[in-house]
């Protein structure tokens, strides 16, 4: 399984070109993306044909996790494919302007605790899906192809529901970045130190401001948890 990080800002794109929220998975038979925030599109298919994606799956609806879907439908329409997404419905106009296309194939994740996806290659994907604690109902998910497993928060403060999204994974995207002490409905470095502590599980930090890179206090005190970057790949 590896991991592209597309973007990893958040809540807006940077003047430098960083993007908002948006990860690409890929395994032999598989591909999916997870958030597709502002920004993240074009570096994305810089990486990956659209056609190739077998899903999206959106932990919450932030614009800075969502807002690409909106140009994302442009490219759907040109391409004439449908894509299936899942994601955390919720009855707002919000949720009615992003989801309601006729080439978006769209699963409601609000009710569920699990997804289970059989990807065009053939791969089985079994996922759990895990509420955190953030001001919109935001859905982490731990997710294996049968030999790896691959974590990713969304949005959230530190909270035991993220100790038990973390545990058992090979790896680990957390929204954990924010200087220590910061106040947000975000987890602080302090917080990833913590959650390292009590999992053992190998973190990527992202959802960073454009002003705080948290890599030199990492290096400094976990080197199991690395600063994401835009562009990587990780291997899990
Ligand atoms: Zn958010």
């Amino acid at each position: 399984m590896n991991l592209t990080v597309i973007g990893k800002y958040g809540p807006y794109a940077t003047p430098t070109g960083g993007a908002c929220s948006c990860y690409l998975v890929e395994g032999t038979d598989y591909k999916f993306i997870m958030d597709l925030g502002a920004g993240t599109l074009g570096k994305l298919r810089a990486k990956v044909n659209i056609e190739d994606v077998d899903f999206i799956y959106i932990t919450h609806l932030h614009y800075d996790h969502t807002s690409d879907l909106l140009t994302l439908r442009y490219l759907l329409e040109d391409k004439k494919k449908r894509l299936k997404i899942y994601a955390p419905l919720n009855e707002t106009p919000w949720s009615k302007i992003l989801f309601t296309h006729p080439l978006f194939d769209v699963t409601d994740t609000s009710t569920l605790n699990s997804i289970e996806v059989k990807t065009k290659g053939g791969a089985t994907l079994k996922a759990e899906l895990i509420p955190t604690i953030h001001p919109v109902f935001n859905l982490g998910i731990k997710i294996s192809d049968g030999e790896k497993t691959l974590a990713y928060t969304g949005d959230t403060d530190y909270c035991d529901a993220v100790i038990k999204l973390l545990s058992g994974a090979d790896l680990a995207v957390c929204d954990c970045s924010k200087p220590t002490g910061f106040k947000s409905a975000h987890c602080t470095e302090s917080g990833a130190l913590k959650l390292y502590a009590q999992t053992h599980t190998p973190i990527i930090a992202s959802h960073q401001n454009e002003d705080y890179d948290p890599a030199a206090f990492f290096a400094a005190n976990n080197p199991n948890i690395v600063s994401a970057i835009e562009g990587k790949t990780y291997h899990l």
